[in-house]
């Protein structure tokens, strides 16, 4: 049989080992006569899982004690409305970067509730690059300051942590949380869906800042208050139990990787392979400037539209999955995430080299 390399840019590729672990413990997990999607949230069991997870994320990233992990769900669009409930306060103007088609969600959705004041933006050049830091025009009063630092469907990352001053530091990192070390106590909140890099669809993780916690806009939501998922240890309600035990097991399977300095080289390297292979190639082109270049998701053309149809049925014959890129650009997509193996990139390459030979 063919073996299969899975390119989705989520809910996408999980680590091998992962999915066997859940396999086997499906039925009954630890002896317990369950499996983890017939427990109550609040029994010793999964109470115990989630304290597992928490702990092991917070071991991965090395998150400062003043700051909460909350596990929530309603994805990454959830937070685009939940962050400027609470972190407005007695403000009414929030700095946007504008790298993309998701930080311009984010900012449509944060439009509900503040002014927007868009502090840089890359529309000049189509999204093809994020502008530097000293582009940026922060305003001092505004309540934080928002970017997306992978876009997901653009492919561009920024890779250097913004200096924001006192202003909360806020970002969407859903496509590329856990690629790389950061530094947690730069930001006010960090926020992903676990679809992208972590785990399931329904589970959302937010690492917020113990200070920014507690006060809401008036009507805000019961379910769209921290402080509300910080008090009750992301359990007020019945949290996507399965997702986090899932999640648990990629963070254990992350540590045991060699953590996530040992993911980011792994990763420099498997994206390198690509972006070299792209740039030696008068077929393929990525446009994306090379200081930007995403190591997650990775988009490319091929010389003639009219040939992607091909390319995809070919692709998928070879085992090659998901490969189409986003319906708003065309062209295909290569994401990379952690469980992508480096082999599934040499062999994506190799079935281009032969593509394009075919051309010929
Ligand atoms: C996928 C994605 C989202 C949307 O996530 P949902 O879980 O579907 O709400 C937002 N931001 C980025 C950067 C993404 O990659």
């Amino acid at each position: 049989m063919t073996k299969i390399y899975n390119f989705s840019a989520g809910p996408a590729v999980l680590p091998k080992e992962v999915l066997a672990q859940a396999r086997d413990e499906m039925m009954d997990w630890h002896d317990s006569g369950m499996s983890i999607m017939e427990m109550s949230h609040r029994g010793k069991e999964f109470m115990g899982i989630a304290a597992e997870a928490e702990a092991d994320l917070r071991e991965l990233l090395a998150i400062p004690a003043n700051y909460k992990v909350l596990f929530l769900q309603g994805g990454a669009h959830s937070q685009f409305s939940m962050i400027p409930l609470n972190l407005l306060r007695n403000k009414t103007t929030a700095d946007y970067i504008n790298t993309g088609i998701w930080s311009q969600k984010a900012i449509e959705e944060a439009k509900r509730y503040c002014h927007v004041h868009v502090a840089a933006s890359s529309a000049d050049k189509n999204f093809t690059y994020a502008p530097t830091q000293n582009q940026w025009q922060l305003n001092p009063d505004a309540a934080y300051v928002h970017y997306t630092s992978n876009e997901t469907i653009g492919g561009v990352e920024i890779f250097s942590t913004p200096e924001t001053g006192n202003v909360p530091l806020v970002a969407d990192m859903s496509s590329h949380i856990l690629s790389r070390p950061i530094d947690v106590s730069r930001y006010g909140i960090i926020y992903a869906g676990a679809q992208k890099n972590i785990g399931p669809a329904g589970l959302t993780i937010v690492i917020v800042r113990e200070d920014l916690i507690g006060e809401t806009l008036p009507g805000t939501p019961t379910m769209f208050d921290y402080r509300i998922h910080a008090d009750n240890d992301s359990m007020y309600n019945t949290p996507p139990t399965f997702a986090i035990y899932i999640a648990g097991l990629v963070f254990k399977w992350l540590k045991a990787e060699g953590g996530l300095a040992a993911m980011e080289q792994l990763n420099v390297l498997k994206s390198a392979l690509l972006y070299d292979f792209l740039d030696n190639s008068d077929f393929y082109n990525n446009p994306i400037a090379i200081e930007n270049r995403s190591r997650m998701n990775i988009p490319f053309t091929l010389k003639d539209a009219a040939l992607d149809a091909q390319f995809l049925k070919q692709a998928q014959h070879n085992g090659l999955l998901q490969l189409k890129g986003h319906k708003l650009l065309g062209g295909m997509r290569a994401s990379v995430y952690n469980a992508m193996p480096l082999q599934g990139v040499q062999t994506l390459i190799e079935f281009m080299r032969e593509f394009e030979l075919a051309q010929a």
